[in-house]
């Protein structure tokens, strides 16, 4: 076990809940799980406040799996969550964590789907009930004796559920669950009307807040870019192109995130290594000197490996995935403008994680200003000027040295030149695209049309190329795409539009994650973002376009 699990390891939580911590990348807890999961294993009622983004569900989640008991088959704890989403996504994480856990199940119970399953699945012995309180009180309401087993409750995103109008609902669930319940609640803001809850329903609550005191960033220019979760590392390779770095940190969650992101970097020939908890000392030590001396340019670390960096070089930090609170925000992008040198700064912000984006703001007290993925042009600017910069130093001396060279090879060949230098220029630049046409075809992201909210932009939605319908043979693919099929075509009266409109609505995306839609006469192909695809392909499962199934699936050429 390396040391920085040991954060974790130190709670002693059941064993089988740390190895799928372990698993799931995490390296050691955030503020509030450092707290709370203490708190909460120890029985103790518990108010804990903290923004979004600060780990709050595996600080209940974690705890609350180690307190029931799996043998039991019954509900032992309730989570309520304002939302549908909020409850599938704490469901989620329940089942992330108790995946080693054998005899654990998890039921989401939400409007929107058929009660029956929902009941039947509490019936059938469900510990974990993750539920949105309207719905729950649905289920009361035909068998009032669901949550009589139930002594675990934690609401989480108080405050929300309260804007939403639950609180009637809440009062007759706190009624249906026995009094000697262990009651935890989470909230970003605790008005008057919560801690009046608390006051209420909670026994003697001990309190947990996660600080967020002003900090001071000095000499760091500053900048968020909004980007969908899966396309931060196409974003990540657009901004590298225009980005004058010499050295770079980039930020990430997870180890196994870190290991992603510097593979792919690598790809794109980046001297970049990954550096996380799992790095022995000494190749850590290694690592760093490689970034302090230049054998290295980019290091993608977790907050935990990245502890106590300190390299001049580094004139950037990325945060590739949002800090947990702001002050790792200004402990991170501290990592720059060393020595009072100039940094710079980047945040990715998907959309869910803008209220993060405002408290960083607030906290810091600086405005994080927005800025686009570079467009074409830009890249193509960006590429020249550094062609530029590597062969202007070449020239002083190298007519003195190659230039009767050059007489006799475009005597011999019979050629101008500028024949030859253009000959000896793409032989120099490998393929790279050097030109607007090359660079739009080899980028999978279309810039300037970062996502603006949850719900894509459709006014923009009328790209389809009409052209392709008569290509017979399939494009080759841009990277971090595949193909799907669908069996529906022209002759169901689809058009390329219908199935945009349908990718976009249901699964979610963004209008640049979608790329080439093709209509055949008995089929469609349709790019896809490979970085989801499974999920994105479940989430689909039910779409119907024109009245019939969608029935999206991988395509394979051969
Ligand atoms: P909150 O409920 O406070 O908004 P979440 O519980 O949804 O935050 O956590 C936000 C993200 O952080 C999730 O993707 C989660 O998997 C990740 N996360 C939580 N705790 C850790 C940790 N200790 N190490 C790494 N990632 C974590
Ligand atoms: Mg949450």
């Amino acid at each position: 076990m390396t040391q920085e699990t040991g954060g974790f390891a130190a709670f002693n939580l059941n064993p089988n809940i740390l190895a799928a911590i372990i698993a799931t990348g995490y390296e050691e807890p955030s503020a509030i799980q450092q707290q709370s999961i203490p708190i909460i294993m120890a029985g103790h009622d518990m108010i804990g406040q903290a923004q979004t983004g600060t780990g709050k569900t595996a600080a209940f989640a974690l705890p609350i799996l180690h307190r029931i008991d799996p043998a039991k088959r019954e509900p032992q704890a309730l989570i309520l969550a304002p939302t549908r989403e909020l409850a599938l996504q704490v469901a989620t994480a329940f089942e992330t964590y108790s995946k080693q856990m054998p005899g654990v199940t998890v039921v989401a119970v939400y409007g929107g789907a058929p009660m029956g399953p929902q009941l039947k699945a509490i019936r059938n012995g469900a510990q974990i009930v993750v539920a949105t309180p309207g719905r729950l009180c649905d289920h009361l309401r035909r068998d009032e004796k669901v949550l009589a087993t139930v002594n675990h409750l934690v609401l989480d995103e108080a405050d929300e559920m309260l804007k939403l109008g639950f609180m009637d609902d809440l009062e007759v669930i706190f009624k249906a669950m026995p009094a000697t319940r262990q009651t935890v609640l989470f909230s970003a803001t605790l008005p008057q009307s919560i801690r009046a809850i608390a006051e209420r329903h909670l026994r003697d609550p001990q309190h947990v807040k996660i600080q967020t005191k002003t900090q001071t960033v000095t000499a760091i220019e500053q900048a968020h870019l909004l980007v969908h979760a899966d396309q931060k590392t196409s974003a990540v390779l657009s901004l590298l192109e225009v980005e004058d770095f010499d050295a770079l940190i980039m930020f990430v969650r997870t180890k196994q995130a870190t290991l992603d992101l510097a593979s792919a970097l690598e790809a794109k020939g980046y001297k970049a290594a990954a550096l996380n908890g799992d790095i022995a000392q000494n190749q850590r030590e290694r690592v760093i000197d490689s970034l302090k001396d230049g054998r290295l340019d980019i290091v993608v670390a977790t907050d935990v490996a990245a502890r106590g960096l300190d390299v001049p070089r580094i004139t950037h930090v990325f945060n590739v995935d949002m800090p947990y609170d702001p002050e790792s925000y200004v402990h991170r992008i501290g990592r720059t403008g060393r020595a009072g040198r100039e940094g710079r700064a980047l945040l990715l912000v998907t959309p869910r994680e803008r209220r993060m984006l405002q408290v960083i703001e607030r906290v810091t007290g600086q405005k994080v200003a927005e800025v686009r993925l570079p467009d074409s042009q830009a890249v193509l600017d960006a590429r020249i000027k550094k062609l530029t910069n590597s062969l202007a130093p070449l020239v002083a001396d190298a007519e003195a040295s190659h230039g009767e060279l050059l007489d006799r090879l475009t005597a011999d060949i019979g050629c101008t030149p500028r024949a030859l230098a253009a000959a000896l220029l793409r032989k120099a630049t490998n393929g790279q695209a050097l030109t607007l046409a090359a660079i739009e075809k080899e980028r999978p992201l279309v810039p300037n049309n970062a996502p603006r909210g949850d719900r894509p932009d459709r006014s923009s939605s009328d790209r389809p190329d009409r052209g392709d319908r008569e290509r017979r043979a399939p494009m080759p693919l841009a990277e971090g795409r595949a193909r799907c099929r669908t069996a529906l075509g022209a002759r169901d009266g689809i058009a390329a539009k219908n199935l945009l409109g349908a990718i976009l609505n249901e699964g979610g995306l963004a209008r640049e994650a979608i790329g080439r839609i093709q209509v055949r006469d008995s089929f469609s192909l349709v790019e896809l973002p490979e970085d989801g695809l499974e999920r994105l392909l479940a989430k689909l499962k039910d779409t119907r376009v024109a009245g019939k199934q969608l029935k999206l699936r991988r395509y394979r050429e051969d």
